[in-house]
């Protein structure tokens, strides 16, 4: 038997509709959605104040359709959405939804990058995802031409996301280059594009957006992503959430239960992009952006334009719980809800912030960018520091030991399966990972859980460990095997295996385990030799994939028969180490 959502959690208002596009579903009515004129502005530009009205947004997603439509010659019915495959390389912008919701209208595909991305990590996307044109931010400009030219994207097909001057030391969009903003003016006098029409089940079926991870094993890949996976996954957060707003809500207004919510993490995550931006919109509430994390201004943000609700992930909580002085000078008085996820949370942490907040609701989440987020969340009223909540509507979860005999007990682990309407369609091209991953209508998480009953006598999820390869620093997806094939092209390396060790800041980092090439002479230092190597790393990728929890120099990498790389051994032995220090 699956284990199911509790007993107190609501259905799903209706089946998530599979006929219509994300677009349609965001900004017209008659889907249950938080009426358009009673909502708050739904993106509003942290550094600078300007607001777009929910109507706004809808006139301008339709003109920048059309501007679109004319620009690259894509119309809603016409060809593949293969062929209409969108990047998005930039920081968070008040037009980086609405531009998401245009290409959704004109039928194609987004493909959000990673910001902090270098050049060889954004080629790599391009060129696998298929994407011909580019939208970037102006202090990514640069890196963005120098990959799009490797990937033979022309200069006139890289367009500006606008940034506030602020973070752009001032500058200007370069004379020649066409912004959002251009596109919506010229598409305001063009006519009026026909609607996507998505035949009944196509929305389930049409990828809208291609998010990058690396799964369980690997280099990372495309997740296909329908648009009914995204509707779904917002409906089971509405639905799961709705009964606590309504206590909330006062009976004078109609817009009393919508509040404002930090739009501070990445949209080209999975959990920026659906639990803030999706979800949070459609229940009528306004989104604050803001481009880059910095702790003064977000706090000061958070004073300003009065958020009530916080979308974080655990090295921002361990920086606010460790610098109270700090905090002590905002009010952040209308804050009520803190929401965390892609990576655990120690309950420790929780505590101590929650002893200089006592009436704030620490809430934890764990989703995965195959699950199109969402699988569990901590409700208001049943807080549990430590467990990731309760399963939301719609998902059904089973507990797998490794011997392959399904759990149905508590506090035993297992790894944890996946079903509901938010599982993605699989892996773009690859076979083999999506036989892996995905078996009998569930996903397999690579996570391992276990199910505890609370003392309010509900079920919750605990995710205790990470059987698969992934390593998560600060949030960000590191896949050990693009470390291991990148540092194979240093000279000095005959083989490696990359494993994460834990970090008080980043809560995991990259590790690498290596054997030197016979080139390498017995008098080479290794502590030279060493940095080196992590400098290698340095110059390709991004930051946070930095090996910054060393390189320690072994024999021979331990590996099975078949030559899989034993990570849980080299794992173990690094625990084993450290307990021993
Ligand atoms: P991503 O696809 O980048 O969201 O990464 C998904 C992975 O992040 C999961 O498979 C987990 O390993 C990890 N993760 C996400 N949320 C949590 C959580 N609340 N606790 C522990 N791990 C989490």
């Amino acid at each position: 038997m699956p284990f199911l959502p509790p007993s107190w959690v609501p259905p799903l208002p209706f089946d998530p509709p599979d006929s219509i596009s994300i677009a349609d579903f965001m900004l017209e009515e008659h889907y249950g959605r938080h009426p358009l004129g009673y909502s708050r502005p739904m993106f509003t530009c942290g550094l600078t104040g300007k607001e777009y009205s929910t109507l706004e947004v809808r006139e301008r997603v339709d003109f920048l359709a059309r501007g679109l439509s004319k620009e690259l010659g894509w119309h809603p019915n016409q060809g593949s959405e293969w062929d209409k495959v969108i990047a998005v390389f930039s920081v968070n912008t008040v037009d980086t939804l609405p531009l998401a919701w245009a290409t959704h209208r004109l039928g194609g595909i987004q493909t959000p990058v990673n910001a902090v991305y270098s050049a060889a990590e954004l080629e790599y996307q391009l060129k696998d995802s298929g994407a011909t044109c580019l939208f970037t931010c102006l202090p990514l400009l640069a890196t963005a031409k120098e990959a799009a030219k490797k990937c033979g994207i022309p200069d006139n097909r890289i367009y500006i996301l606008e940034v506030p001057k602020a973070f752009t030391g001032g500058r200007g969009t370069p004379s020649g280059m066409k912004t959002v903003d251009d596109f919506i003016h010229d598409g305001a006098r063009l006519e009026r594009l026909e609607p996507l029409k998505l035949a009944p089940g196509e929305g389930a079926k049409r990828t809208a957006f291609l998010c990058y991870s690396s799964g369980t094993s690997g280099l990372p890949k495309g997740v296909m992503i329908s648009h009914r996976n995204v509707i779904a996954n917002t409906l089971q957060i509405w639905a799961f959430e709705k009964p606590f707003r309504e206590k909330k809500r006062q009976p004078a207004t109609q817009s009393d239960y919508t509040e404002n919510a930090l739009g501070l993490l990445p949209m080209s995550h999975i959990y920026g992009l659906v639990v803030i931006c999706h979800a949070s919109v459609y229940r009528g509430d306004g989104v604050i952006v803001l481009p880059k994390f910095e702790f003064a201004q977000t706090l000061e943000s958070i004073q300003k334009f009065k958020i009530n609700s916080l979308y974080l992930v655990p090295p921002i909580i361990i920086l606010m719980a460790k610098n109270k002085p700090v905090l002590d000078k905002y009010d952040l008085s209308s804050v009520w809800s803190l929401f965390t996820g892609a990576a655990p949370l120690g309950s420790e942490t929780a505590e101590d912030l929650q002893k200089f907040f006592p009436s704030w609701k620490i809430r934890q989440g764990y989703g995965l960018t195959e699950t199109c987020t969402v699988v569990c969340s901590t409700s208001p009223e049943d807080v549990w520091f430590g467990s990731s909540g309760s399963l939301i509507p719609g998902i059904e979860c089973k507990l797998v030991s490794l011997e392959g005999a399904e759990i149905t007990g508590y506090d035993q682990p297992g790894e944890l399966l996946v079903k509901s309407p938010s599982v993605v369609l699989g892996y773009l091209n690859n076979d083999k990972a999506n036989k892996e991953t995905f078996q009998d209508g569930y996903m397999r998480t690579g996570d391992e859980a276990v199910i505890r009953k609370a003392p309010s006598g509900h079920e919750h999820v605990f995710i205790v460990d990470r059987i698969k390869e992934l390593i998560k620093v600060k949030g960000h997806q590191v896949a050990p095997a693009e470390l291991e094939a990148h540092l194979l092209t240093h000279p000095a390396v005959n083989d490696c295996a990359v494993i994460q060790v834990p970090d008080e800041k980043s809560g995991e980092i990259p590790k690498a385990f290596v054997v030197k090439a016979p080139s390498v002479g017995l008098e080479d230092s290794e502590r030279i030799l060493a940095r080196q190597i992590q400098k290698h790393v340095e110059d390709h990728k991004a930051r946070y994939k930095w090996i910054t929890g060393g390189i320690e120099f072994i024999d021979v990498i331990p590996k099975s028969p078949s030559g899989k790389i034993l990570r849980r051994f080299l794992r173990d032995r690094e625990k084993e180490k450290r307990r021993q220090a």
